[in-house]
């Protein structure tokens, strides 16, 4: 557990010096608030030689915006983009995310662009090296050939928690990222697997920005929710980003994204739901939303310790009943 930590004080900076850690055979990583990191490198999951901090690169924690988008840097803490009136206004449903992961301490730390890119998570892998070691291994820790969750699978579906990815994929956020060729900007949702939760970003690469789209964000009503075990210091078992749009004058929903989290590996972007655009807007349309969804899901739901298979699945239906439900009365319509 003992590695050499350096700062660095640019983007460019910190790219080369990951850079010349990976070519020397070492192995690295960077660090911004350290609350996904330092919790891993304590339990051993994860070893590395050098650790390179993003946290004293000036700029990289600004929340603006410009005519066409607001951009939000990778630093940003959490507390920071859920309390911005920027964010309020133009993604709403990020702010509610950035509001309700994790806890306050933890949200003054944790930084925006280290929520996208944490480890996925499951309750036999983020334990310590002795707790490991009494385990045999599995697909996610050494090399083993079982999955302890559930024994029918063939690969490890840890699951990525974040309750920020959701929401900025609803919006469709793309990133900025930082690399051995430059600046370049993608989609967030391209690089990230819906089907196992895995962030195509390899190092030396970092995000330095996330840029949301104002004219999409405002034409949209949006709401995040989430469930877990306690209300706080809990990641989510399930976590929904909703937007809608309606036309008050025919009194139907013209336009609907929902993207499912925490309760399948990766987000999961509902397609079949644009089958219910052009619905009334009443009181079966949450209903119909949430049984359109989970028909599409279907078994990809993963159960866990604390709440089955069965359970997680009625509760995806009815968290977006009430979400849609808050989002009419919301509206008044
Ligand atoms: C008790 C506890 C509860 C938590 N609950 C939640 C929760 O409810 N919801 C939730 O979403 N998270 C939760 N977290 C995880 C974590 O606190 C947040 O995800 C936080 O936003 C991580 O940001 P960070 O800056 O601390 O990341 P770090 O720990 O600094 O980094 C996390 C990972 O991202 C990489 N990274 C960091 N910044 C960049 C960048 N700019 N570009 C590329 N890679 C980068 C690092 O190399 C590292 O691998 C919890 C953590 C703890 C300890
Ligand atoms: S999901 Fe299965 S294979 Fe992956 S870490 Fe958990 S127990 Fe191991």
């Amino acid at each position: 557990m003992r590695f050499i930590y350096q700062d660095a004080f640019s983007v460019k900076g910190a790219v080369q010096a990951m850079a010349a850690v990976l070519q020397n055979g070492n192995r690295g990583r960077y660090i911004a608030g350290g609350t996904d990191l330092i919790p891993r490198i304590k339990r051993s999951i994860v070893d590395p030689d050098y650790v390179i901090s993003l946290k004293n690169i000036p700029g990289l924690d600004r929340i603006i915006e410009d005519e066409q988008a607001i951009h939000i840097g990778a630093l940003a803490s959490l507390k920071e983009v859920a309390s911005s009136d920027i964010v309020q206004k133009y993604a709403p449903a990020v702010a509610q995310a950035a509001g309700k992961a994790a806890a306050p301490v933890l949200r003054s730390m944790g930084t925006i662009g280290g929520n996208i890119m944490q480890d996925r998570r499951c309750c036999y892998y983020n334990q310590s090296l002795e707790w490991h070691e009494g385990w045999p291994p599995c697909y996610g820790i050494g090399k083993g050939r079982v999955c302890h969750r559930d024994s029918a699978k063939t690969r490890c579906e840890r699951v990525l928690m974040s309750d920020l990815v959701p929401a900025l994929i609803l919006v469709g956020a793309k990133a900025d990222i930082a690399g051995e060729r430059g600046l370049r900007t993608v989609l967030l949702e391209d690089i990230i697997d819906a089907g196992t939760g895995i962030i195509a970003l390899p190092l030396p690469n970092l995000i330095t920005a996330i840029t949301i789209g104002k004219k999409q964000a405002s034409a949209w009503k949006e709401a995040y929710a989430r469930m877990s075990v306690r209300k706080t210091i809990d990641f989510p078992e399930i976590s929904i980003a909703l937007a809608m749009q309606f036309d008050a004058r025919s009194n139907a929903v013209t336009d609907v994204e929902i993207v499912v989290g925490a309760a399948t590996p990766g987000p999961f972007r509902s397609k079949e739901i644009k089958h219910v655009v052009m619905h009334p807007i009443d009181s079966n349309l949450g209903e119909l939303l949430g049984e359109t969804v989970i028909q599409e899901i279907g078994p990809l739901v993963v159960g866990t310790p604390n709440f089955s298979q069965w359970y997680k699945t009625e509760m995806i239906k009815v968290m977006i009943k009430r979400l849609v439900n808050e989002l009419r009365a919301s509206e008044g319509v």
